[in-house]
């Protein structure tokens, strides 16, 4: 079964082709900078390219996505089905489903939760849906692996009426990493996923913390929107919403301007003042800057401090697994957060810890907490979604 994945966002369509009899990738592209002048680039096995050319919308990326499926899809075989990245499933969708309008609309509703990402998400179905009508569509959620939360872990203090009338819950995203590292680190162990109490930090341009508990999520660090938790790129994690009301008073910030504030000029950008980037942050803290140190650090402190509360959560934990662009990539990151845990018997081997690459453990064999590094691959658990 031949099956394309598509990651749609607001500027940009993720694209991944996979063969599912024995789960190859084939194809592997991104359409950048849609509707401001375009870049399309892409690579299958050795072949590849990357071009500027003009993608006024997603229409015309979708197109060159076809174009470039033809010429990979080996002859006298087709796609089969399409899995779409959707951020948000709201109440409803606790499980991937098959498109058809009433999924869609809803995934326009629940845009109330995540207006960064649905409509774009919405677009990219719409536009995949009017050039493959005669095939399957299928939606996997961010928020589906966390459907398992308990109600008193979701819920906020706020009235309750009020949470009920508008969906207002803990959603947690990035469910299909979270699930996809949850599984390999089972795996790297040894052991069966219904067996463990697994901590698992998916920490890039967006984090989150995730308590997995016999495979099933039990708490997360985002919230109702990928803006609560852990400090982020640009996003400004847990907030005192007091400090809302604040910014809104004395800056005279309308919604708009504070949504953006906080979605897009906060986190480590807007604490360092230099970049969004971990590796420029890191790199200008060595270079003694203070606001990047600070960023760093406070990063390091909340990704601590969620691990900590869900060994709580857990009663305890048997591995602990980083992913993601800094999770899989920074080493200093992860030692950091580990001297911090040795009071479990957590023993970290700095030398695969620093040296190692891919997949593995950095705990030492005796450790009773074992830690992972496992590369997070979203696009392949959408696959398999869409072929279940
Ligand atoms: P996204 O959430 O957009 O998928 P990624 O998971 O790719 O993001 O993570 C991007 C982050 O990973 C950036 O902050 C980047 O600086 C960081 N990163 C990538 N490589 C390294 C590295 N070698 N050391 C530290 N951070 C890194």
């Amino acid at each position: 079964m031949l099956v394309l994945v598509l990651n749609s966002g607001s500027s940009s369509l993720k694209f991944n082709l996979f063969d599912m009899t024995d789960e190859t990738l084939l194809l592997d592209g991104m359409a950048e900078r849609i509707g401001v002048d375009g870049l399309f680039r892409w690579t299958a096995g050795k072949e590849g390219e990357s071009r500027e050319l003009p993608l006024p919308d997603h229409d015309t990326a979708l197109r060159e996505v076809l174009g470039v499926v033809a010429r990979i899809v080996p002859k006298g075989r087709h796609i089969n089905a399409v899995g779409h990245r959707v951020v948000h499933g709201g109440p409803k969708y606790g499980e991937s489903v098959l498109i058809t309008d009433e999924v869609l609309a809803d995934i326009e509703t629940y845009a109330l939760y995540a207006p960064l990402h649905n409509p774009s998400n919405a677009l990219g179905i719409r536009v995949a849906r009017h050039d493959f009508p005669d095939i399957p569509h299928i939606a996997v959620f961010d928020t589906a692996f966390h459907h398992s939360i308990p109600d008193y872990a979701r819920i906020y203090g706020i009235p309750f009426e009020l949470s009920q009338k508008y969906g207002i819950r803990r959603y947690g995203f990035h469910g299909s990493s979270h699930a996809f590292v949850a599984a390999r680190t089972a795996i790297l162990l040894a052991r069966p996923l219904r067996s463990l109490k697994l901590v698992t930090c998916h920490i890039g341009n967006g984090t989150s913390v995730c308590a997995v508990l016999q495979g099933h999520s039990m708490d997360t660090s985002m919230g109702m929107t990928p803006l609560q938790g852990v400090i982020m790129g640009t996003r400004c994690g847990t907030l005192d919403p007091s400090i809302v009301d604040l910014l809104i008073e004395k800056e005279h910030l309308d919604y708009r301007a504070i949504t953006d504030l906080l979605n897009k000029k906060s986190g480590l950008l807007g604490i360092s003042g230099v970049s969004s980037d971990f590796r420029e942050i890191e790199m200008a803290a060595d270079q003694g800057n203070a606001r990047a140190a600070l960023a760093r650090d406070l990063l390091t402190y909340d990704v601590r401090k969620f691990i900590g509360s869900y060994i709580a959560v857990l009663d305890g934990v048997d591995a602990i697994t980083f992913t993601a662009g800094i999770g899989t990539n920074s080493p200093r990151l992860r030692a950091e957060v580990c001297r911090h845990l040795t009071y479990l018997g957590l023993e970290l081997d700095e030398q695969a810890n620093t040296t190692g690459t891919g997949e593995r453990l950095i705990s030492t064999p005796t450790s009773k907490v074992a830690v992972a590094v496992v590369p997070t691959n979203e696009e392949l658990m959408i696959a398999r979604e869409t072929v279940k």
